[in-house]
């Protein structure tokens, strides 16, 4: 297997592609792979309302929260949100805090007002604002916030108290990658291909109170609601992905659940900046180091060149998607939950032989 360091899609568990495998073409003795099947029969239905029902339990069951499953990805979430919580008279509130959450903004803009409740684009986006400097408008509709920008490799350590303000996160680069408390938030959003699954599906986690209803004058599939009161089918799924979902899931609670996962993050991020800081300057780490992302890693090198000779060098040796994101340029390093250490281990070998032959 390649040492896999792509931003998105991403590694996942080779545990959970096995077994995947192992099924993929009779699951379980009926003679049909799993997306061959209705989503209207029980087989399927299973294993979606299980991927539900683990999602809410990973996050400790906290009461009157739904699970949907939603195509389109995290960016049609970004018009989802403002056409169904941004009505008349209100605004609503972003952080700005780097690429994804400037394109979040952009999409409400296009739907009504917006306020930029914090914004860190003076440091470049190098560090995050810090929670106390964050202001509502008086008129909020909610919040919106990043809390892992994939590209700068930024990530909220903590998140603000917004009262009676619903606070919307889109955590498709962090999601069940540690411990949160989802009490905190009106609704949580992802896509699936960096932490969850394959692409092709958004989770969103969210108060059943806050989509009880939804503006009338929506169209259907961009209406909360006809998620909620159908379970998610309205529409034919992306079952596949759906199901490759609860698999992960499975494997997540299998490594400890979150608590479990964000050791193992902890120490495979510590092991790469680790290597970064003491470098001697030859690596230099992008991020303000009180806002460093464990799951996105960004650094450079003295010269473009060097970079470009790294990645070069770094793809000869069975590495991948070390290049950083064409709008930023450097280095990344994505380790999300299913990169292995020793595939870290590996690169910091990597980086260190690199380095002493210069
Ligand atoms: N938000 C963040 C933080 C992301 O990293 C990405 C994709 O990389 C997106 C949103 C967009 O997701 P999608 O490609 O599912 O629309």
């Amino acid at each position: 297997r390649a040492f896999n360091f792509n931003a998105g899609p991403a590694a996942l568990p080779l545990e959970v592609l096995e077994r995947a495998q192992a099924e993929f073409v009779d699951y379980r003795n009926t003679g049909m792979s799993i997306m061959e099947m209705s989503h209207r029969g029980a087989v399927y239905e299973a294993v979606h309302n299980e991927a539900q029902e683990r999602l809410l339990s990973l996050l400790g069951n906290p009461s009157g929260y739904k699970v949907l499953f939603i195509q389109g990805g995290a960016s049609t979430q970004f018009a989802m949100i403002p056409m169904n919580f941004l009505g008349q008279g209100h605004a609503a509130n972003y952080v700005m805090t780097g690429s994804w959450a400037d394109k979040a903004l952009k999409e409400a803009k296009l739907i009504g007002e917006t306020h930029v409740a914090a914004s860190s684009e003076e440091s470049k986006y190098m560090s995050l604002p810090k929670l106390a400097d964050i202001q509502l408008s008086d008129n909020a509709a909610y919040l919106h916030l990043t809390s892992n920008e994939t590209i700068e490799g930024t990530q909220f350590k903590d998140f603000p108290d917004t009262g009676a303000v619903p606070l919307i996160c889109d955590m498709s680069s962090d999601i069940l990658s540690r411990p949160f408390d989802l009490r905190r938030f009106g609704m949580v959003y992802a896509g699936a291909q960096k932490n969850l699954g394959p692409s092709g599906v958004a989770v969103v986690i969210v108060r059943e109170d806050l989509i009880t209803d939804s503006p009338k004058h929506l169209p259907t599939m961009l209406r909360y609601n006809t998620y909620l009161k159908n379970n998610s089918l309205y529409n034919t799924p992306p079952s596949f992905g759906i199901y490759m979902i609860n698999e992960v899931l499975k494997w997540i609670e299998e490594k400890g659940g979150l608590a479990g996962v964000q050791d193992m993050n902890r120490k495979k991020a510590a092991l790469i900046y680790d290597a970064i800081d003491n470098s001697g300057g030859f690596y230099r780490g992008c991020v303000n180091p009180d806002s460093r992302s464990d799951m996105n890693i960004t650094f450079r090198l003295e010269t473009e060149e060097l970079e470009k000779e790294f990645v070069k060098a770094s793809e000869k040796e069975g590495f991948v998607g070390l290049k950083g994101h064409r709008s930023v340029g450097g280095l990344r390093a994505s380790v999300y939950n299913a990169v292995p250490y020793e595939s870290c281990k590996a690169l910091v070998d990597f980086m260190e032989h690199f380095k002493n032959n210069r």
